[in-house]
């Protein structure tokens, strides 16, 4: 299955897109996490994307682009894949469709996961990562048995330096100017899946899997 996560910041792409690769077996291909990690090993490409992530903008596509295209040519990805935050401009889009034309494949389904501002303000404040397994949790809304240590392996929970209630509110309207056409972008290719992402987490994640396993 070949998948696009699609959603403003703090809809629940993440979370739901842990769930999806486990049930149907893909790879998890989240720009967002790969910047991260090369924040934390301090690479050149860390360094560059840290100056546009903090003041929440967008990194540049060029830079975007040649990592999501390299990664697809793993062998993990020959049975399929699961793209979050990725594509985020039209421009990414257009790469992405020149990029599986050349590999002769296509995207199966786009899920696009839709809540309102005042829910994605308060979900990406209260969330936290596991800085060992990456892990997501939510202060109120999934919280960890013990509180800053994750279930799995004990990891100590962090706070994003971008998930303050400014940096998110920048985020938020730069998904409204950039990313929010790729949903006509893919509804016009009959893509799009459109999904509550207001409900619970287990009642999205159904949602989602009741469509994709029709
Ligand atoms: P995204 O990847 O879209 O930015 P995440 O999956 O990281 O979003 O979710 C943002 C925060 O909201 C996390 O703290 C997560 O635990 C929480 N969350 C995700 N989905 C839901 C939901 N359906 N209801 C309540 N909280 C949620
Ligand atoms: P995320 O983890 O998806 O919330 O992304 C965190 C930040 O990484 C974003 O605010 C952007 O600065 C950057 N980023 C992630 N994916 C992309 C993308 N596809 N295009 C441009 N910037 C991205
Ligand atoms: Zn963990």
């Amino acid at each position: 299955m070949r998948l696009v996560l699609l959603g403003p910041p703090g809809a629940g792409k993440g979370t739901q897109a842990s769930a999806i690769v486990e049930k149907y077996n893909i790879p998890h291909i989240s720009t967002g996490d790969i910047f991260r990690a090369n924040i934390k090993e301090g690479t050149a490409l860390g360094q560059e994307a840290k100056a546009y992530m903090d003041k929440g903008l967008l990194v540049p596509d060029e830079l975007v682009v040649s990592i999501v295209k390299d990664r697809l040519l793993k062998d993990d990805c020959k049975e399929g894949f699961l793209l979050d935050g990725f594509p985020r401009t039209v421009k990414q889009a257009e790469a992405l469709d020149s990029e599986l034309d050349k590999m002769g494949i296509k995207l199966d389904r786009v899920i696009n996961i839709n809540a309102d501002p005042e829910i994605l303000i308060e979900r990406a404040v209260g969330r936290r990562i596991c800085r060992e397994c990456g892990a997501t949790y939510h202060v109120k809304y999934n919280p960890p048995k013990v509180e800053g240590v994750c279930d799995k392996d004990g990891g100590e929970l962090y706070q994003r330096d971008d998930d303050t209630e400014e940096t998110v509110t920048t985020r938020i309207n730069v998904y409204m100017e950039q990313t929010e056409p790729l949903i006509d972008y893919y509804k016009n290719q009959g893509l799009l899946l459109d999904v509550d992402g207001t409900k619970k987490i287990d009642e999205v994640f159904v949602d989602i899997t009741s469509e994709l396993d029709k």
